[in-house]
């Protein structure tokens, strides 16, 4: 973490003094008339991209919600591999893994040969060596917003949620901000109307989103007629995995899903329960926490399940539904129309809870689209670039969908009782557990949240003839991090960690081995000289610092203790803020650490040895592999001057 770049600040958390205003500001006596951002809905998705937005000062957002203050008791729990990766760029991943429940395996159980008992059929690990640095994780919802209201409160805007607000319609004019009429709900104000108009309205307002309908836009999918039940409780069993994630198939009474939760005690169970008539809804049916624990039992013979103290329960039905798109630009008018509105999260895609995947994508839509709606209200992109944003996510809800249908189908189907080579192909109905058990292992990338692989587009190349450059760096995927060694001071540091939040497009030059970084004829050297004269000016305003829109970042073969730091080009080693402070966080080596091993970063992602340059985006996804030196040149420059605004013809930029 970097600060006291202006100045030596106290010895006070560095978060706190982000807020450079003189007095609090209030978010809860009233909005104001007009906004940058509108965002309806405090869930996972609508507090993540407050967050995102909160970090910029020059943009003002708000968040609308119903309820009367945070949430106190949520549903989700499930935090992917990927989803921690995002908490680091926000700063609070090591609260999360401490807080956590690290799911490390899964086990899987089906009945006894004589359908009276269970035994277990498999032990997976839960995700496969290498592919994060960061586990899966198990944490109430409840805790998990608590902490982004903490990244929104510590943020430059000290922003947090407009309470007991609830979105009564909107208006898109053709042309200028969208007109919001906001409806309060506390004591004293309930009924009163705010208008507020937004440049751009987000609706993050779950399943049954204002947003969404405002937009005409319908979710097609189905209903599914299987009821499930939630269970959270302390419970007192003989069954042995009860602290792992398991999967247990029942011969006649159901399945069940245990996910441990946090803090060592709880534990989740998902319970399967009756199967639904056409068009009957699980509210019909009167459903208690009894008949989920009753249900649980009978699943869980002959093991014990006492039930000593439920914390929540709740019940729902599977049903996997999505929009066409996005947001309010219909696809003929793609051409000739920025879109102004749109939804994310449950407002466009719902499915089943069981996989833990509701939440993750809902956060992952807005991590994707925050930063480009900063882009373009800062002036730094057109915004044409916001297009990208329901192209590029309709499609991953789409897998997931698909995926849903066919996990939850696999979780309802009856276990067979021979195995499927002797029994033929499974049918709708059953299923063998070995297929099963493989199915969970194939999809764990998936569930990870890395399998997402975004298509050619404005930010992403399609030119892909230098993949081999970086094999372990597919363009369209996620930056994949791996330990390097800081040059300046030894440190190890996780490359993706560099990454942080920020709005800031990533550009890692890897170096040759047979180029010295210190030759002004090396490559890299050629390489930084034309970034600092040509791409890092056309695109930044010269008051702003060289670093606020291109991060560039070298990671050199060469031993430290060779390398004369002073003597690397200007771009590494740039001079920022109030005093001209020189940053000396830029640059890295491939090497082994004092006691933290070696990332080997070179072998493990298949980097060439002679080097070249990675370019990610602000979300952290690789849009670019391309040579080191004068080849890469004309490809950056089309590549940014294909979606940025050029400094010299912005009308609203700031930076
Ligand atoms: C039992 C269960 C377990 C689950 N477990 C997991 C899990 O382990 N992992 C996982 O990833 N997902 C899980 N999910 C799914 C997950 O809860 C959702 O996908 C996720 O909460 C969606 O986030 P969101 O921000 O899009 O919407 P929501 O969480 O629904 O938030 C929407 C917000 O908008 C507000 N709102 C509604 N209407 C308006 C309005 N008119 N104006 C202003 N605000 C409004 C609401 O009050 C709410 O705060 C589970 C779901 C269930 C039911």
């Amino acid at each position: 973490m970097q600060y006291h770049l202006n100045g030596f600040d106290g010895c006070d958390d560095p978060l706190k003094y982000q807020f450079k205003g003189s007095q609090e500001p209030d978010f809860q006596s009233s909005l104001p008339s007009e906004v940058d951002v509108l965002i309806v809905g405090a869930g996972p998705a609508g507090q993540l991209l407050g967050a995102q937005l909160a970090q910029f000062p020059d943009i003002t957002t708000r968040i609308i919600e119903p309820k009367p203050g945070p949430l106190q008791q949520g549903n989700a729990d499930g935090l992917q591999c990927r989803t921690i990766e995002i908490f680091e760029a926000f700063g609070f991943s090591e609260r999360v893994l401490k807080e956590g429940y690290w799911t490390m395996e899964t086990t899987f159980w089906s009945p006894t040969e004589d359908g009276k008992g269970l035994k277990r059929t498999g032990r997976i690990q839960d995700t496969e060596d290498g592919l994060s640095e960061f586990p899966h994780i198990i944490l109430n919802q409840a805790r998990m917003h608590g902490m982004w209201l903490d990244a929104m409160k510590w943020s430059p805007t000290r922003l947090e949620p407009s309470y007991n607000r609830q979105l009564a319609s909107l208006d898109i004019p053709k042309d200028g901000p969208v007109d919001v009429v906001v409806e309060r709900q506390d004591e004293g104000h309930r009924g009163e109307k705010e208008h507020v108009r937004a440049k751009y309205v987000v609706g993050c307002d779950g399943a049954r989103s204002t947003v969404r309908q405002s937009l005409g836009l319908e979710m097609k999918g189905d209903f599914a007629n299987q009821a499930w039940g939630v269970l959270d409780a302390l419970v007192e069993t003989d069954f042995p995995d009860v602290r792992v994630k398991a999967a247990i198939h029942s011969a006649e009474e159901g399945s069940i899903l245990i996910i441990p939760r946090e803090g060592g005690y709880l534990a989740r169970f998902y319970i399967e329960l009756d199967k639904l008539k056409q068009d009957e809804r699980i509210a019909k049916k009167n459903i208690t926490s009894d008949v989920l624990v009753e249900r649980a039992q009978r699943i869980f013979k002959p093991y014990r399940f006492d039930v000593k103290h439920i914390g929540h329960w709740s019940v729902y039905e599977v049903g996997q539904r999505l929009t066409n798109h996005f947001d309010n630009v219909a696809t003929v008018n793609r051409d000739t129309e920025s879109p102004r509105v749109f939804i994310a999260g449950d407002a466009c895609h719902t499915h089943s809870a069981k996989a833990g995947q509701g939440m993750n994508v809902s956060m992952n839509d807005t991590y994707n689209l925050g930063w480009k709606l900063a882009s373009v209200l800062r002036g730094q992109a057109q915004p044409k670039l916001l297009h990208t944003y329901s192209a590029e996510r309709q499609v991953i809800a789409q897998t997931l969908i698909d995926f849903d249908r066919e996990i939850s189908r696999q979780f309802a189907a009856k276990p067979k009782a021979k195995s499927a080579e002797e029994n033929g192909s499974n049918d709708g109905d059953s299923i063998d557990p070995a297929v099963f058990q493989k199915y969970f292992q194939r999809k764990g990338r998936f569930m990870a949240g890395l399998e997402t692989q975004y298509k050619s587009s404005a930010i992403i190349a399609a030119d892909t003839k230098h993949q081999h450059l970086a094999t372990g760096f597919p363009i369209g995927e996620r930056f994949h991090s791996a330990q390097v060694l800081r040059l300046a001071d030894a440190k190890p540091v996780q490359l993706g960690h560099v990454m942080k939040a920020d709005g800031r497009w990533r550009i890692f030059l890897f170096g040759s081995n047979t180029e010295s970084p210190l030759d002004p004829a090396s490559r890299m050297v050629k390489t930084c000289k034309w970034l600092e004269d040509i791409l890092i000016p056309r695109f930044t305003s010269s008051n702003a610092d060289i670093d606020s829109i291109f991060d560039v970042r070298a990671i050199l073969q060469q031993e430290r203790q060779t390398l004369n730091l002073p003597d690397l080009p200007e771009v590494l080693l740039p001079h920022k803020g109030k005093f001209s402070i020189q940053d000396y966080e830029k640059v890295f080596t491939d090497e082994a650490s004092y006691g933290f091993g070696h990332g080997e970063i070179y072998k493990n992602r298949g980097i060439s040895k002679e080097g070249c340059v990675i370019v990610a985006r602000p979300d952290q996804y690789v849009s670019a592999v391309l040579p080191l030196g004068e080849e890469a040149f004309a490809p950056l420059e089309e590549f940014f001057g294909g979606f940025m605004a050029d400094v010299e013809k912005r009308v609203n930029g700031h930076s």
